[in-house]
């Protein structure tokens, strides 16, 4: 695949649910394109669709219209290539150690032999700083390392690109400080590409290389930004960002 052509190419996309007595649009029309490497931000308001979106790029939920493909092929249902961690401390198997948890994906997904499966699952435990604690049960582990577990187990996959949704977002502000520093150094030393939603902007700045700006329910790109890194720059792109979430200017007359 050549270098800049689009990991991840969203096109016109329409997501809806369809619930007995109505059909909720969760977000109209929208594209994007994401490269490899990218720590690509969703953001926009509670309900605006970020979860939705993430979901269909997971493979979960399928477009009314328009479509996702990756790496130039259609995305029709979940697959390995594509790892998603979540909001919620719950979402390792209680039963199974930190290793275990990790390990078992591999060996499930990747049908690696136990041995391999348990080497690389070191090795990504390892990376979140868990190594301590590889056969501790998730119960004994604090709501910090359960995420740093289900990361490692997303990064262990080796996916194509890591779905996290709000994955610090129910941790305190110290350790969801804490959380971002880490992922951005493991970025550092793997170059992941990871599409990460959010609905803070501090975040979104502090973690994104690109953000996509959804509008309030439903979601519309708003616009696409690049992120900054000089303090003026991040002050700037903030109150750029204020802006646009809160005033009723046309979708169209953003574009930045
Ligand atoms: P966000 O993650 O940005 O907060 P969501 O993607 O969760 O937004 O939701 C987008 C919209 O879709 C909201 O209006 C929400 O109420 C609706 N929605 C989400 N999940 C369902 C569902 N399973 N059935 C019906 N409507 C849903
Ligand atoms: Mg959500």
């Amino acid at each position: 695949m050549d270098r800049d052509e689009p990991l991840l190419k969203v096109s016109g996309v329409t997501l809806q649910y369809k619930t007995t007595s109505h059909i909720v649009t969760a977000t109209y029309r929208v594209g994007f394109e994401m490269l490899k490497s990218d720590r690509f931000v969703l953001l926009g308001p509670s309900g605006c669709g970020k979860s939705t979106l993430q979901k269909a790029v997971g493979g979960y939920i399928t477009p009314t219209e328009g479509e996702m493909r990756l790496k130039g092929k259609l995305i029709t249902k979940p697959g390995p290539d594509r790892m998603m961690v979540f909001q919620e401390f719950d979402q390792l198997l209680p039963w199974k150690t930190v290793q275990q948890n990790v390990a078992f994906a591999l060996e499930a997904a990747k049908k690696m032999p136990k041995r391999e499966a348990a080497d690389r699952a070191g090795h990504y435990v390892e990376m979140v700083g868990l190594s301590k604690f590889a056969n501790s049960y998730p119960h004994m582990l604090s709501g910090g390392m359960k995420q740093r577990v289900a990361i490692a187990r997303g990064m262990a996959m080796e996916p194509d690109i890591l779905l996290m949704d709000e994955p610090f977002a129910a941790l305190d502000a110290l350790t969801r400080r804490k959380m971002q520093d880490e992922l951005l150094s493991l970025w550092d030393k793997t170059r992941f590409t990871v599409m990460f939603v959010t609905h803070s902007i501090a975040e979104a700045i502090k973690i994104g290389n690109r953000i996509l700006l959804l509008s309030p329910h439903p979601g519309r790109v708003r616009a696409e930004l690049n992120s900054a890194t000089t303090p003026e720059d991040v002050a700037h792109l903030e109150r750029q960002i204020h802006e646009m979430l809160f005033s009723e200017a046309a979708p169209e007359a953003a574009h930045a």
